[in-house]
């Protein structure tokens, strides 16, 4: 049986929603979500044909603030990953303690297959469909699988002309100098490894003496392995789509990827070119080879439902930490196996939170007209991580819980007293 994300997401909340004896009507509220537009976008090809596009925009709850969350284009896009999506967002902004709600979108596409133009018709086509429910203070895209600053500025674009005005606050993630903010682009990866550099000090465990195997290798996977490198740490292999032959493989090298080098051979949705790694030295290994690779740290870094009761024997003994950069990529049934092996797992919407937190920043500059520079923006970020991880981390050692369920406990609270206090349960 093929995982659904929803239904793990909701297993997710409704255990942790047991353990806080949460009222029925308040579990009712936050086991689904509070909105959602199903729409088509027809889309002028660069041939004069017109192809019409299946999109998603929903909004899980915005009680504590305006919906946010990306956009995905993904040729394998469902209803289902969105409503997981936008739930696992709610959580994420409420965990870190931004004053935003949960959103997600998506489009089933493969943005490979797109030209520009054809791009950006998609990307205002998306926008003309969803102007009265997007906007600033209603709910506010930002760049995920596939899509990028780029896009971004389209929609943004689109928006504006319709809005008749300039509203740099109703998209994040946006390029640098048009309203998008310094450290944006790596902030998501970065703060990945920040969230491990805090655990690894919690457990005196040495960053410069441990290896990692990372799965994907788009912004998120890119910024988490070259900050990791940087602080000293060994990336001995990635796991990515290759485009060309149309599957993933595992690339590695024992001594260390050297992951400038990496970036330089990849195109901009994050496959890399397989004869040029092969020129580099790399050895191409099947796709899921990455996760039994012998390593302290596994980083999947990709897509959701990567880690589950089936592959998990084949993860080396030696896996101390998995730090979650994806969206959902274990599955809910495998949690207690890797509890089991003594595992610490950083979790999803702690783990990669600092895209929002980064993306709220971009908010706060684009309403000020005020932008910060890259280093006050990741010290601002290291800062609202670390004290969101030594939370997660002090309530799953008082309450012998693992991180997952900790960094629940705290999101849901406070997602359930921004609804009580409303007054809406
Ligand atoms: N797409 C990113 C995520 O899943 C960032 C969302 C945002 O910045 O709104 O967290």
């Amino acid at each position: 049986m093929p995982y659904n994300p929803f239904e793990n997401a909701q297993a997710q909340f409704d255990k942790v929603a047991e353990l806080l004896e949460l009222d029925q009507g308040t579990r009712d509220l936050l086991r689904v979500p509070m909105k959602e537009f199903h729409f088509t976008i027809p889309v002028k090809m660069d041939d004069g044909t017109t192809r019409v596009f299946q999109a998603f925009r929903i909004k899980h709850n915005d009680a504590r603030g305006p919906a946010k969350g990306g956009i995905r284009f993904h040729p394998h896009e469902t209803s289902d990953t969105v409503r997981a999506l936008s739930m696992w967002m709610t959580w994420k902004c409420a965990v870190v303690d931004i004053p935003l709600g949960g959103g997600k979108g998506g489009v089933i596409c493969d943005p490979h297959e797109l030209s520009q133009g054809e791009q950006q018709r998609l990307c205002r086509g998306y926008i003309r469909q969803l102007f009265s429910q997007v906007g600033p203070t209603i709910d506010v895209p930002a760049p995920d699988v596939m899509t990028n600053g780029q896009h971004m500025l389209w929609m943004m674009d689109e928006y504006e002309a319709l809005a008749g005005g300039r509203y740099p606050g109703m998209i994040t993630g946006k390029p640098v100098g048009m309203g998008g903010s310094l450290g944006r682009t790596e902030a998501t990866g970065y703060g990945v490894i920040y969230t491990l550099g805090d655990l690894l000090r919690a457990e005196g465990i040495d960053i410069k003496a441990t290896t990692a195997s990372i799965q994907g290798f788009g912004n998120v996977a890119e910024y988490a392995a070259r900050l990791y490198s940087e602080l000293g740490g060994r990336v001995v292999c990635v796991s990515c789509w290759c485009q060309a032959d149309k599957k993933a493989y595992t690339f590695r090298k024992k001594d260390g990827c050297d992951i400038e080098a990496l970036s330089q051979i990849k195109d901009s949705f994050g496959s890399i070119d397989k004869d040029r790694a092969l020129s580099l030295g790399y050895e191409i290994l099947p796709g899921d080879a990455w996760l039994s690779e012998d390593v302290d740290i596994l980083i999947p870094a990709a897509l959701e439902n990567q880690i589950t009761p089936a592959v998990f024997p084949n993860i080396s003994q030696r896996v101390r930490v998995i730090c979650e950069g994806a969206n959902g990529p274990t599955t809910p049934d495998c949690d207690p196996l890797i509890r089991e092996r003594g595992i610490s797992l950083i979790p999803d919407f702690l783990c990669n939170a600092g895209g929002v937190t980064c993306s709220y920043f971009e908010q706060v500059q684009c309403n000020m007209n005020y932008f910060w520079s890259r280093e006050e923006v990741l010290d601002k970020l290291n800062f609202t991580m670390a004290k969101a991880f030594r939370a997660v981390y002090e309530l799953a050692k008082e309450k012998d819980l693992n991180m997952r369920d900790a960094a629940y406990v705290i999101a849901i609270n406070r997602v359930a007293d921004a609804v009580r206090l409303r007054g809406w349960v």
